[in-house]
C-alpha cells in the first residue's frame, strides 16, 4: 500500500467535491489535522471511519487503498482483507497510546511528588532550593497532566451514552472536562446532550 498515493487521491476527491479539509473533517466528526495527515501520507484513515470517508468521497475502499479509480471492481475480497488488517493495526496503535499515556501520567506524578516531598523535607535547611523544588515539582505535574490529556485526545473516540455517536471532541474540551478515569463529561455534537461519555478505541 502506498500511503502517499492514497493521500493524494483523498485530496483529489475532496477537491472535486469542493470541500475544504475542515469541511470534510466536520462531516466525519474528526479533526482537520487528521485529514491533513492522511493527505500528506503521514497516516491512513482509521478503519472505523474509512467506510464513512469513502461514502462521502464517492469511492470504494478498494480505490482508496489503491490510490486511484478502479474501472473494473473485481477484487472486493482483497479490500476486505486489507480492511481487517487495518482494524487490527488501529487497535494496536490505540492500545499502545493508552499504555504510553498511563506511563507518562504515573512517572510524571512520581517525579513531581518526589520533588515536592524533597522540597518539604529540606525546607528548614535551605528554603530557596526547597521553594524551587516545590514550584518545579508542581510545574512538572501541570505539564504532565496537560500532555496526558493531549495524548488521550489522540487515541480513540468518545461515545455518547444517549445516541451512541462516536466522535473526537476538540482537544480543549478533553483537557477541561470533568473526568473519572477515561470517562468524561462532554456535550455530544450529534444530540447535544451533556453526559458522561465513554472512551472507546474504535469508531
Ligand atoms: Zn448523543
Amino acid at each position: 500500500m502506498d500511503m502517499e498515493k492514497t493521500g493524494k487521491f483523498i485530496a483529489e476527491c475532496r477537491k472535486d467535491l469542493g470541500l475544504t479539509q475542515a469541511a470534510l473533517a466536520e462531516k466525519i466528526g474528526i479533526t482537520d489535522r487528521a485529514v491533513s495527515k492522511w493527505e500528506t501520507g503521514r497516516s491512513l484513515p482509521d478503519a472505523s471511519i474509512m467506510l464513512e470517508l469513502c461514502d462521502i468521497l464517492g469511492i470504494s475502499v478498494n480505490e482508496l487503498l489503491t490510490g486511484e479509480k478502479i474501472a473494473n471492481e473485481n477484487y472486493k475480497e482483497l479490500a476486505e482483507k486489507n480492511l481487517n488488517e487495518i482494524v487490527k493495526i488501529e487497535k494496536e496503535k490505540n492500545t499502545k497510546l493508552e499504555k504510553a499515556e498511563a506511563f507518562i501520567i504515573w512517572s510524571g506524578v512520581a517525579v513531581s511528588l518526589f520533588m515536592i516531598v524533597c522540597g518539604f523535607l529540606i525546607a528548614s535547611d535551605n528554603s530557596i532550593v526547597s521553594i524551587a523544588l516545590m514550584y518545579f515539582g508542581g510545574a512538572v505535574m501541570l505539564v504532565d497532566v496537560f500532555y496526558a490529556a493531549v495524548l488521550e485526545h489522540d487515541s480513540g473516540y468518545y461515545e455518547c451514552q444517549n445516541c451512541k455517536y462516536r466522535y473526537v471532541p476538540p482537544t480543549k474540551a478533553v483537557i477541561f472536562a470533568i473526568h473519572v478515569g477515561s470517562d468524561r463529561i462532554l456535550r455530544c455534537p450529534k444530540c447535544s446532550k451533556k453526559d458522561w461519555h465513554k472512551k472507546v478505541l474504535t469508531k
